[in-house]
């Protein structure tokens, strides 16, 4: 755990490092835990004699009291473009789904087009075509509706982090098998994790669906770790043999987690594997090791073949031999981190 804290990896029970070593199936959540979770607006289309920025100020508003990412990014995108949040009456979040909420009388949706069909507003062909354009370039379109009518599309950018790939790509050909887990739409899921090899992509899993995914994994025979960060990956952190949260998430999934990384880099996954790996051969090495030496010792001293003196010195050589080994952890370890 030492070891671990040191290098930026919170482990909260000994027990997940023991389980950690066993794992055969690592999943991973998109938005904030495979990429950097700093989406960004790239692109905005608007309905007919709508503006850009008016589309922008209502998502923003009615996106205010909204804890997930997208939200963040309407947000701030808004205050760059100096655009005031206009006060809202009702609001309510739908979890992988989107928002609502009342301003001046009118109602507001933000989110996913099903979120928008759910609420029977249809999407026609040319709807259609903008997003699917935005989804083949990696991009997330946002819907953004005012009483029962789109206004525009808001398309958010989010990069994959600069070692997402050499951390799977290990995996991988350590015959690991690795799933994304992700709520943003199939064609967004693949063209951000194109560069990823030959991973699974689950796509539109809502929240409450990623626990159950976990669970059928398991059924299947895997021993599961699932690698999350968001409020929405705290059923499946829970439900996994071992729940891995980046720092950088809500509050909820970081409870909800077994290891936490505080660096937020991918590549601690990796490092707490080896750890994980390393520190059970020590605990098997040190058990046969006393073993070893009570088999000897213990015999001879009850047949008064060892003097008090030598009983006095070789009990603790046999601790410190123990530790000893224990300590080479460390060494070990940190060789990893520079690699
Ligand atoms: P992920 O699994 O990738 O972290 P989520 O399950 O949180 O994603 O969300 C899935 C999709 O639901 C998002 O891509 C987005 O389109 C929509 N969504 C969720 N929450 C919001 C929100 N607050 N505002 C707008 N859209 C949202
Ligand atoms: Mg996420």
């Amino acid at each position: 755990s030492g070891v671990g804290a040191s290098n930026g990896i919170l482990i909260k029970q000994g027990v997940a490092l023991e389980k950690l070593s066993s794992v055969t199936h690592y999943v991973f959540d998109k938005t904030g835990t495979l990429t950097e979770g700093k989406l960004r607006l790239v692109k905005r289309f608007t309905a007919e004699g709508i503006s850009p920025q008016t589309v922008l100020q209502i998502a923003a508003s009615a996106e205010q009291q909204s804890e997930h990412g997208i939200a963040k990014t309407i947000i701030s995108a808004a205050q760059q473009e100096n655009l005031p949040l206009l006060e809202i009456s009702r609001f309510n979040a739908s979890p992988g789904r989107g928002v609502e909420a009342d301003i001046e009388g009118q109602k507001i949706l933000v989110g996913t087009a099903e979120w928008m069909t759910l609420h029977d507003i249809k999407l026609n062909g040319e709807w259609q075509s903008q997003v699917n354009q935005l989804e083949q370039q990696g991009i997330s379109g946002v819907f953004v509706a005012r009483d029962q009518k789109l206004i525009g599309i808001l398309g958010l950018f989010d990069t994959l982090r600069d070692d997402a790939k050499n951390v799977i790509a290990d995996m991988l050909a350590q015959g690991l098998k690795v799933t994304v887990l992700s709520g943003d739409r199939q064609l967004v899921v693949d063209s951000v994790t194109a560069d990823l090899g030959n991973i699974q992509r689950l796509a539109e899993v809502l929240p409450a669906e990623k626990r159950q995914v976990i669970q059928r994994l398991q059924q299947q025979g895997d021993f599961v770790a699932m690698v999350g960060d968001g409020i929405n990956d705290s059923p499946a952190l829970i439900q996994a043999d071992v729940g891995i949260a980046l720092a950088s998430g809500t509050d909820v999934s970081i409870e909800s987690a077994d290891i936490i990384l505080s660096h937020n880099q991918l590549s601690q996954v990796a490092l707490a594997r080896q750890l994980a790996a390393r520190t059970l051969r020590t605990i098997r090495q040190n058990i046969v090791l006393s073993i070893s030496y009570n088999v000897i010792m213990v015999p001879l001293a009850m047949m008064a073949l060892v003097s008090p003196l030598l009983a006095a010195i070789t009990m603790p050589i046999s601790s410190l031999l123990v530790i000893g080994n224990a300590a080479r952890i460390s060494r070990i370890v940190k060789i990893g981190r520079a690699h």
